[in-house]
């Protein structure tokens, strides 16, 4: 990996809006092994700004179920560091900072339009493929910074995109291109209430903790192209992107309740070993030969983020746990 290995730092930035599952606990390993295989350090990282869906247990369950698993790490809520607090909601007001630069550079505009009158809009037939939901048509975007606002609680910012092919490389997906105007449209900064959005907030929160390595659900990678010209706005350093591939369930949609309980903690509260878990996800990302059974930091060593599977795997969580 890279020549200064001290200089790695990745993280476990779960949201506590649910249980973690067994698609969750395989990105986590890889997110841990490609930080710790290249002597880097972990940070984790609670995304709570999502209120609405947060629960007030799930947060404490997160922090358990990644001990369970022998995922570690060297700064968190749990045990502080230089960058506390590590708690989405404690941090605001880092974000309300960032957001204020990005309405000055005229990269961020109000908008008021509502879920419905974006679905409409964006209903009429559409030159690019729609990737991840309705493309935001633009309707607020004439706003310029020392135009006047809106009334308070009646409008989001919106990050202005640019209408051009862009292209990033990404550690598993390799060179991924999107128009991010065409494709993804302008994103919301917060919502309506003024509270951050997950795209600036991590964004900001990546930067602050000087993170090198986000590796995450290949679910995000649309996410990637509006992150992107966040960070460079702002003059942020770029981190090494590593999207890994979904756990899907027998229809091969997006592992959810419907498709029997893949809870860690159901696992755990079964009495079935972490090291089971983890052999599970170790050889169904492509990671060793077998899913026998095995501890998290065993396979540090052998670690090679070549091998890493591109495409998603199907998962029965009846246990055993069949790799497909
Ligand atoms: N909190 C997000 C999740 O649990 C991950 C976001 C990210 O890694 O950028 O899916």
């Amino acid at each position: 990996m890279s020549a200064d290995a001290s200089s790695i730092v990745g993280r476990l930035a779960p949201s506590p809006t649910g249980a973690q599952h067994l698609g969750n606990a395989r990105t986590y390993l890889v997110a841990w092994l490609a930080a710790r295989a290249a002597g880097g350090r972990v940070l984790l990282r609670i995304e709570d700004i999502d209120s609405p869906r947060v629960k007030p247990w799930a947060a404490d369950q997160a922090v358990e179920d990644l001990r369970w698993l022998g995922l570690d790490w060297d700064e968190g809520p749990d045990i502080g560091g230089p960058c506390a607090p590590y708690v989405q909601s404690e941090r605001i007001e880092h974000y309300a900072a960032a957001l204020s630069r990005l309405i000055e550079l005229g990269l961020a505009y109000p908008c008021t339009c509502t879920r419905s009158d974006i679905e409409s809009a964006a209903s009429a037939p559409h030159e690019a493929a729609m990737i991840d939901g309705p493309v935001y048509p633009g309707s607020c975007a004439g706003w310029r910074c020392g135009d006047p606002l809106p009334p308070e609680s009646t409008y989001c910012w919106r990050f202005r995109t640019v209408d051009e092919e862009v292209e990033i490389e990404d550690q598993i997906c390799g060179s991924v291109k999107l128009n991010p105007r065409r494709q993804l449209g302008d994103f919301p900064l917060t919502r309506k209430n003024g509270s951050a959005a997950y795209q600036l907030a991590v964004v900001v929160d990546d930067e602050a903790m000087g993170i090198t390595q986000v590796v995450r659900g290949d679910d995000l990678v649309p996410s990637l192209f509006r992150q992107r010209p966040i960070i460079d706005a702002l003059g942020y350093r770029r981190p090494q992107y590593f999207h890994v591939p979904l756990v899907l369930g027998a229809d091969g949609r997006r592992l959810a309740k419907r498709h029997g309980d893949t809870r860690l903690s159901q696992y755990r509260q079964a009495g079935i070993a972490p090291e089971a878990i983890i052999g599970w996800a170790a050889h169904s990302i492509g990671l060793t030969d077998s899913p026998r059974p095995v501890a998290a930091d065993r396979l540090i060593a052998a670690f090679d983020p070549n091998s890493l599977r591109r495409h998603p795997t199907i998962v029965d969580p009846s246990w055993p746990l069949v790799v497909n």
